[in-house]
């Protein structure tokens, strides 16, 4: 009996153990029973939780990109920022000798105006995007230092963006190093998780956004060792929605890259938007190319490697034919992906995109199929989505009726509904 009692006192339901008096179980009875149930719900969902992370083991693919590079695989590096909870990004606006932001204008007033402006324009909208994205779980708060920071150096000596990406890594190392000094002394980086540092508009010599990252780089202000860093060019300027830094973000929580970046590297930032850079996930998925990633939901594959999708919302089919009610990304809770593993690094997934959310400006709607890769590197494809058109776009989403064949395995849409999508998943024979 006091064993029993024991394991009874530690989960809270003490009520019916106490021997020694009928008083003590009244009062333990009447004290709160509202509490009670929480407790008992809270219980199930963990006991829930914990059956799911056996049952989807077999579809959590480990990372075989290396244990500190991004990659679609489990677990994320420890040393991206967490993924849940408040995050504190430091924003820093930066400026040069031969670029002065508002080139020809004295007037503080206007600089800072132009500082509040590119703030609300680029930044702001990446807060609400990740929160819409994590469910509500994930939640940044950006804390800008509204001047200009004249950097110490000559831009095109320095700063500006040389061809080849080490190059263009060690000038926007000295970027962020030489912004984080400058701002030191009246910025306070104890607590920061990233820093976002601003390129003046004048400064075209720095073009695109960039993410970097410890091992490879760090920054030590105030004592503390900040390993996740961004910096914004001037053409992430032309995409005003704030999808930029959420991209980069993305980065600094250890995402990979879904876009073919040698492609990227070799061509200038124009021929970017070109289909061939495009080529593995088109217009699906924050982490794509420009502009397809404008407006887009991220995917639930991403979503799940970082804890904002729960085990609980993940179907990982080993027996075929199996049937899954998916509910749409852009609407919250149900089951958001049916994992079918392939090999241990390669899984099938599928999942429902309708017009909703930041999906809305999709022509068609429903079940899209792709296929993760945890030994890619990012930029080499770790995702690839199951599509015809190249790159894909909306004709890759299956209708109801329709159906998807790859790796061995048919997914046919059975029904659809506003909500999502009915999935049947055969072996093929
Ligand atoms: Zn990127």
């Amino acid at each position: 009996m006091w064993r029993i009692c024991v394991v009874l006192l530690s989960v809270g339901l003490l009520a019916g153990c106490a021997s020694s008096g009928r008083s003590e179980q009244v009062a333990v009875l009447g004290a709160d029973v509202a509490d009670l149930r929480e407790r008992m719900n809270e219980l199930q969902e963990q006991v829930a939780e914990l059956t799911a992370y056996r049952e989807v083991a077999a579809c959590r693919l480990p990372n075989r990109a290396g244990a500190d590079r991004l990659s679609a695989g489990f677990p994320i590096s420890p040393e991206r920022i967490p993924a849940s909870g408040n995050v504190n990004v430091a924003v820093l606006f930066v400026d040069f000798q031969e670029a002065p932001a508002l080139q020809g204008e004295t007037d503080t007033a206007d600089k800072q105006t132009l500082t509040h402006e590119i703030f609300v324009n680029i930044v702001s909208d990446a807060k609400r995007y990740l929160k819409v994205m994590s469910y509500g779980t994930f939640d940044v708060t950006f804390r800008p230092l509204h001047r200009w920071l004249r950097m110490p150096h000559s831009l095109s000596s320095l700063y500006a963006d040389s061809d080849s990406s080490l190059g263009r890594g060690i000038s926007r190392f000295m970027l962020i190093d030489d912004a984080i000094g400058l701002a030191d002394p009246e910025f306070d980086f104890e607590d920061i998780d990233s820093v976002v540092v601003i390129a003046a508009p004048e400064a075209d010599s720095i073009r695109r956004g960039s993410a970097l990252l410890s091992p490879d780089w760090h920054f030590d202000p105030d004592g503390q060792t900040i390993g996740n860093a961004i910096s914004l060019g001037s053409n992430d300027r032309r995409w005003a929605d704030g999808l930029t830094v959420a991209h980069e973000l993305g980065h600094n929580l250890g995402l990979p890259d879904l876009y073919d970046v040698s492609v990227s590297v070799r061509k200038d930032s124009e021929e970017n938007l070109s289909d061939e850079v495009n080529r593995f996930v088109g217009v699906f998925g924050l982490m794509g190319a420009r502009p397809s990633y404008a407006r887009t939901e991220m995917f639930a594959w991403s979503r799940w490697q970082l804890g904002w999708l729960r085990d609980t919302q993940v179907a990982c089919v080993t027996s075929f034919p199996t049937s899954v009610q998916l509910t749409s990304l852009a609407i919250p809770g149900g089951v958001k992906a049916v994992v079918v593993p392939l090999t241990e690094t390669t899984a099938l997934v599928v999942e429902s995109r309708r017009i909703l959310g930041y999906d809305s400006h999709l022509s068609k709607e429903g079940a899209l199929v792709y296929k993760v890769d945890t030994s890619v590197p990012t930029g080499e494809g770790p995702i690839v989505v199951g599509s015809i058109s190249k790159p894909p776009d909306d004709t890759a989403l299956l209708g109801p009726g329709e159906a998807w064949n790859s790796d061995g395995y048919s997914v046919t849409v059975e029904d659809a509904a506003h909500e999502g999508e009915y999935v049947k998943i055969s072996a093929i024979d």
